[in-house]
């Protein structure tokens, strides 16, 4: 009886886990990704002409214009990735190249939030392929696959 009581409440304790785990998963204001591991939050957006756009949020996920924020973008095949430097256009910041050719390649953003901070690097595979349950791109996907 002790053993099925344990049982149930580990089940319970591991579903209530995912579901705040789910909840937490929301798209950046243009459906791009956010990246959350930095203040404020960051979203970062392939654009239709496969540039990176990254676009600071409050946590309203109302776009902030960028401050001391400097970015770096590395993707494609690790042995000859792509690096992509980002210059200002109005509020965001957009990537001065294109990612490279192809889909569902590493890739790693690098954030200082100013010239001095350190570094935060998210990693992520970019698939641009749009997910059947949300209808986002996958390297933005909210569902819990
Ligand atoms: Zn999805």
């Amino acid at each position: 009886m002790k053993t099925t009581l344990f049982a149930f409440l580990v089940l319970l304790l591991g579903t209530a886990s995912l579901v705040s785990a789910h909840e937490k998963k929301i798209a950046g204001p243009n459906g791009g990704r956010l990246l959350t591991v930095i203040e404020p939050h960051a979203e970062f957006f392939v654009t239709s002409d496969r540039k990176v756009q990254i676009t600071f949020v409050d946590d309203q996920l109302a776009p902030t214009p960028p401050a001391q924020q400097s970015v770096i973008v590395t993707a494609g095949d690790r042995s000859k990735p792509t690096t992509l430097n980002f210059t200002r256009h109005g509020d965001v910041l957009l990537s001065d190249g294109q990612l490279p050719d192809g889909n569902n390649f590493p890739t790693v953003v690098q954030i200082k939030v100013t010239p001095d901070a350190k570094t935060t690097v998210t990693r992520f595979n970019l698939n641009t392929i749009t997910c059947s349950e949300c209808s986002y791109s996958e390297y933005a996907c909210i569902c819990d696959h």
